[in-house]
């Protein structure tokens, strides 16, 4: 089973990815818990780059890629050949998102991308949701912004919306999280779904 987080920054995801990878290890599964932008090790280099240069859109659009395929072929598919779980924080939704809507790019040349990498979609998604003053204050306590975080809430906003139509138009796959909540209301929305999951 391929799960992933998304979400705008701020919105807790990542705390939440932590719990749910520890949550399928104690029901005794096999679990690979990772990320993106990473993964792997090009891969994390090509995060560093990706978070700190400046760069066209169409270079940081096709740099996520390449660090999405990497993480695909060299993490995500074996580890489901195998029968693991996979549990990674943001994954092709999140280009839709910054790059297609942030950015403007447009949700059709993703796509083209997308279809280019030829891989599975996830079997689940969690989009945390949260208005733009909640991740700011969130984030203003946790850490350095790094170059996307540096952005505008006109950029929060877009992205925001596209992820609100990725999950519009995969309503089977996408369920929305208002992430408002406390993290125990969050974490009991969580496990219901994954019980779900396990069957
Ligand atoms: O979720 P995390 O904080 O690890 O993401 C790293 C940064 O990369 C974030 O600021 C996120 O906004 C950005 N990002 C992006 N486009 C993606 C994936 C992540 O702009 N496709």
């Amino acid at each position: 089973r391929f799960i992933t987080l998304e979400g705008v920054d701020g919105a807790g995801k990542s705390t939440h990815t932590v719990w749910i990878a520890d949550f399928l290890r104690a029901q005794g599964l096999d679990v690979v818990s990772t990320r993106e932008p990473g993964g792997t090790p090009l891969g994390e280099k090509l995060r560093a780059l990706l978070l700190a240069d400046p760069m066209g859109l169409d270079t940081e659009t096709l740099l996520m890629f390449a660090a999405r395929c990497e993480h695909v072929r060299q993490v995500i598919e074996p580890a489901l050949a195998r029968g693991a779980w996979v549990v990674c924080d943001r994954y092709t939704d999140a280009s839709y998102a910054y790059q297609g809507g942030g950015r403007g790019l447009g949700a059709e040349r993703v796509a083209v991308l997308e279809e280019w990498m030829q891989a599975g979609q996830p079997d689940r998604t969690w989009l945390f949701d949260v208005p733009l003053e909640v991740a700011r204050a969130r984030l203003a306590d946790a850490r350095e912004p790094d170059r996307f975080e540096r952005e505008g809430a006109a950029f929060f906003e877009r992205t925001r919306e596209a992820y609100h139509a990725r999950a519009a138009a995969n309503p089977g796959r996408i369920r929305i999280v208002d992430s408002t909540q406390s993290i125990a209301e969050v974490r009991a929305g969580l496990e219901a779904g994954l019980r779900e999951l396990l069957g």
